[in-house]
């Protein structure tokens, strides 16, 4: 088993364990080695052979010995265990999807808004990725508190993005945003200024307590505007933290698959919104998805390779999946 297939393994581990509040703890330490392999990408099988696979960052003797099975099954008991005490389908996974035909992320933050990196470390970032776009999606003003772009700011953006795309030839940057869906559904942004982005994120971030039936008009009004590309981290939950939002999911999914809206897979393992139940659902009633990081740092870029399982869980082909497609068909599929 390769390393990234026994990242997905760890992570899927944290994700079950996430889902209750008294296994937080181990929960955090799964995703975290989880994430140090996807980074690190270490020879688990020399590892193994030598005994160490505790000198990896994150990895504890309770995480090697689940390891250590992995190495040598390509399987683990214990997600196995997991899996049918959170009545997961047991059934193993359906979709095929390679990490390494995987062309680039749509939904990034930089130091613009709430990003602990500059633009040009982003991007390098997703160089090292091998990625050939990057959608660089800062927050819209609607949220203070990470210092949201308006229209102004985003002509600026645009500026240092020719700066850092000339750094940076291997990478299309895309500039977008990621911008709130306000209470009624209405976006954080004028549609003169969407329509001049390359991609637009809508996501709900406030008020996710709406009654059912207020918040299904809001995410109904949100998937029909002619400028969203992708609905982000469509619940807003946070799995053993928040419960997301509640609304009728599949009046709401049909819509945005109607408007060829896709929904995303948020890999960063404090959301994994969709989660694969809910992403299956969506899969049936035609959907399509975005497979992101949601990065904020160049690291955090390794979110993907290690949440993909998500996707797989669900079912997703590679072709519902926007991030498979090339740089042309993207462009197209985001017109
Ligand atoms: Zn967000
Ligand atoms: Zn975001």
């Amino acid at each position: 088993m390769d390393t990234i297939a026994a990242a997905q393994v760890l992570s899927e581990i944290g994700y079950l364990l996430r889902q209750d509040p008294d296994e937080k703890f181990r929960a955090k330490a799964f995703s975290g080695a989880a994430w140090s392999l996807a980074i690190e990408r270490p020879d688990l099988a020399a590892l193994h052979a030598g005994n160490e696979l505790t000198s990896l960052e994150g990895v504890g003797a309770g995480i090697a010995k689940v390891l250590a099975e992995v190495v040598e099954t390509g399987h683990s008991r214990y997600l196995d265990r997991l899996r049918e005490q959170m009545k997961q389908p047991a059934r193993d996974d359906e979709s095929v999807l390679d990490f390494a035909q995987y062309q680039g992320d749509v939904h990034s933050h930089s130091k613009w808004s709430d990003g602990k990196a500059t633009m040009l470390d982003m991007a390098r970032g997703a160089a090292a990725m091998g990625y050939r776009y990057l959608g660089v999606t800062d927050h819209s003003p609607r949220i203070k508190v990470v210092n949201g772009l308006d229209a102004d700011r985003l002509l600026a953006q645009s500026r240092e993005m020719a700066e850092v795309q000339a750094q940076v030839p291997g990478v299309t940057l895309l500039q977008g945003i990621e911008v709130d869906i306000l209470e009624d559904g209405a976006l954080d942004l004028p549609d003169m200024v969407l329509e001049l982005l390359d991609v637009v994120i809508a996501s709900p971030h406030v008020k996710l307590r709406q009654e059912p039936a207020a918040m299904t008009e809001r995410m109904l009004r949100a998937v029909s505007h002619p400028h969203v590309d992708v609905i982000g981290h469509p619940t807003g939950r946070r799995p053993g933290s928040r419960e997301g939002a509640n609304y009728d999911f599949e009046a709401v999914f049909k819509e945005a698959a109607r408007h060829h809206v896709a929904l995303e897979i948020d890999c960063d393992p404090a959301r994994m919104d969709l989660s694969p139940e809910m992403a299956r659902l969506a899969l049936e009633l035609g959907c399509s998805f975005s497979l992101d990081a949601d990065a904020h740092a160049p690291a955090e870029f390794a979110y993907v390779p290690m949440g993909m399982w998500m996707a797989r869980r669900a079912g997703i082909p590679q072709d519902r999946i926007l991030n498979f497609l090339t740089l042309d068909q993207l462009t197209m599929a985001l017109e």
